[in-house]
């Protein structure tokens, strides 16, 4: 509904306007109860109330209705919200804080003067959501591994001054070699049907085996499995950005990139399987996009009721729920359930599994003190565990759980759930092999 038909005479006219002015319905569902704050991650740190789901609401409703306006510290109490949507899971009022979020971001995006975080911001979202220019920028930055100038600069303390690039040097794990993935993978024995793979932009460049991994594990669960060469971004980061029209224009050309004939549509990665799932929220008259909405699953789904020929893997795990699968998807039994099946694999809870590790997207990039405050939390968590292996559905969980692992020197490996599965497959074909 438009801010300004509801607004009482007299009153000011509210901050937000139209096109996707957040709705001031979905605002007012909030009771103030304040159930959401404990599972809060900023407001468990700060303990602030405006950086609570609540004050934030707050906030964006007094905005709607006219009494504040798009100003500096309304903007400071949003850029510090991971949109983890933690408190969406527990609000009992159904308060739709992601979408209310992403609506409000939109008008800072699209009205509030340029900010001082938006710089670094600006770079990231015009690069990891490029495929190609992610690409040309890791191959240089490969080398610069591989010549020992990354230890290099580390030693030297060149980084000491710039912050925000000492994070991005942090989070960056060993770029692999590229490989490209073949456009069809035949299913082992009589197909059940045929799915279309989702390769995401960072899972290729820096996950290239866990796509391989989804691939592979699909075929063997029965499915003919397609890759569709050229496919872009599904425009996640630009989404939780408020970059609302980029992300429409990658959603289209998304979904004209994969086949209709497909039975589901794959992704490995939480962030872009939530984005995904949530087309038709923001083009519900776009058809097409919305078919290719419903038939979005993560892989996990697909792959919980599948008979797959696993092996021994001894093993102590944790499992980390990525916000975007858990509070996003609502998927927290299905990739828990695959990892259970594998013999051998002893697996822990993790406390607080659901409390953001402070990837975010590009949160750890421009939030980096917060990002490392929770990130901290995380490893603390895990190293209680006293697990050698956990496992997470997202790539930003990945990077961000094996950039603190290394830091702090634990002997800890950070996988993707496919590929505790892979190496479960693989560990089932050799028994097979020496018999
Ligand atoms: S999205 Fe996450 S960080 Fe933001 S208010 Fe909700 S729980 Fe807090
Ligand atoms: S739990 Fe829901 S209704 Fe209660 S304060 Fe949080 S957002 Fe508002």
């Amino acid at each position: 509904m438009d801010a300004a038909a509801t607004m009482p005479v007299g009153a000011q006219p509210g901050a937000f306007t139209a096109p996707d002015a957040p709705d001031l319905d979905a605002l007012r569902a909030c009771v103030h109860c304040g159930i959401c704050l404990p599972q809060c991650p900023t407001y468990l740190v700060l303990g602030e109330e405006m950086d609570s789901p609540r004050g934030r609401l707050y906030l964006m409703r007094a905005a709607a209705e006219g009494r504040i306006g798009l100003s500096d510290v309304f903007a400071h109490h949003l850029d510090l919200c991971l949109g983890c949507r933690a408190c969406e899971s527990a609000c009992p009022s159904g308060v739709p804080f992601g979408s209310l979020l992403e609506a409000t971001r939109a008008q800072f995006e699209r009205r509030a003067p340029a900010r001082t975080s938006s710089r670094l911001a600006r770079f990231a979202l015009s690069v990891f959501p490029e495929p190609g220019r992610l690409g040309a920028l890791l191959a240089p930055l490969r080398l610069y591994q591989r010549s020992g100038l990354q230890s290099l600069a580390r030693r030297s303390g060149l980084f000491d001054h710039f912050p925000r690039i000492a994070a991005l040097d942090a989070l960056l794990p060993i770029v692999p070699t590229a490989s490209p993935l073949p456009e069809r993978v035949a299913a082992h024995g009589t197909p059940r049907g045929r799915v279309a793979l989702l390769i995401g932009c960072v899972q290729r460049h820096l996950y290239p085996g866990v796509n391989r991994d989804t691939a592979r594990l699909l075929a063997l669960a029965g499915w003919d499995v397609v890759i569709p060469s050229g496919q872009g971004c599904c425009g996640a980061l630009d989404l939780h950005a408020g970059g609302l029209e980029t992300f429409r224009t990658r959603a289209r050309t998304l979904a004209s990139s994969f086949p209709e004939d497909v039975d589901f549509v794959v992704t490995n990665a939480a962030g872009c399987g939530s984005a995904m799932k949530e087309y038709g929220h923001w083009l519900p008259d776009d058809a097409d996009v919305v078919a290719f909405a419903a038939r979005t699953r993560d892989v996990s789904e697909l792959l919980a009721t599948a008979d797959l020929p696993l092996g021994p893997v001894d093993v102590t795990a944790t499992y980390h729920d990525a916000c975007h699968l858990a509070h996003g998807q609502r998927i927290r039994r299905e990739p828990r359930a695959l990892l259970e099946r594998i013999p051998g694999l002893r697996l822990v809870d993790l406390p607080e599994s659901e409390l953001c590790c402070g990837s975010a997207g590009i949160y750890n990039l421009v939030q980096p003190d917060m990002a490392d405050r929770l990130l901290a939390r995380k490893l603390e968590h895990i190293a209680g565990t006293r697990a050698r292996v956990v496992v997470a559905g997202n790539p930003g969980c990945l990077l961000q759980i094996a950039k603190g692992a290394r830091a702090r020197g634990l002997d800890l490996e950070v996988l993707h759930p496919v590929e505790l599965l892979a190496r479960s497959v693989e560990a089932h074909e050799r028994r097979g092999a020496v018999r």
